[in-house]
């Protein structure tokens, strides 16, 4: 008996349903990487990328490193955030390098955000 009841224990658990896939969510950023990909960011010599990093010479706005490669960022100085008026005013934008980009600015960021006490105010 004992045999038994352990078999129908056994049968009734079933297999459990695979997890249901979710994409797992999308950073904000996500949501607007994709005007990188326009041409109005990307065209050479006249985009608003290449531009930005010729009228700088090259010239990292933060540390003053001068590097003429794919290294140079062109940043947005008022975080865009999907605003496409920020994203194409030319004047918001500087050239940093990529140190600087990802960290000092990065860090600048996070910092704001935290002051404006991370509320999404755009
Ligand atoms: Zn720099």
């Amino acid at each position: 008996m004992a045999r038994l009841r352990m078999f129908r224990v056994r049968s009734g658990i079933a297999k459990p349903p695979p997890p249901e896939r979710t994409p797992a969510p999308a950073a904000p950023s996500a949501r607007w990487d994709r005007l990188y990909d326009l041409r109005i960011w990307r065209r050479k010599p006249d985009g608003l990328r290449w531009s930005c990093l010729v009228a700088a010479q090259f010239t990292c706005a933060m540390c003053g490193r001068v590097d003429a490669s794919h290294r140079m960022v062109a940043d947005h100085i008022t975080p865009h955030r999907g605003n496409m008026d920020l994203f194409t005013d030319a004047e918001n934008l500087q050239c940093l390098c990529a140190e600087c980009h990802s960290g000092e600015k990065a860090r600048r960021e996070v910092e704001e955000r935290e002051r404006s006490g991370g509320l999404n105010w755009w």
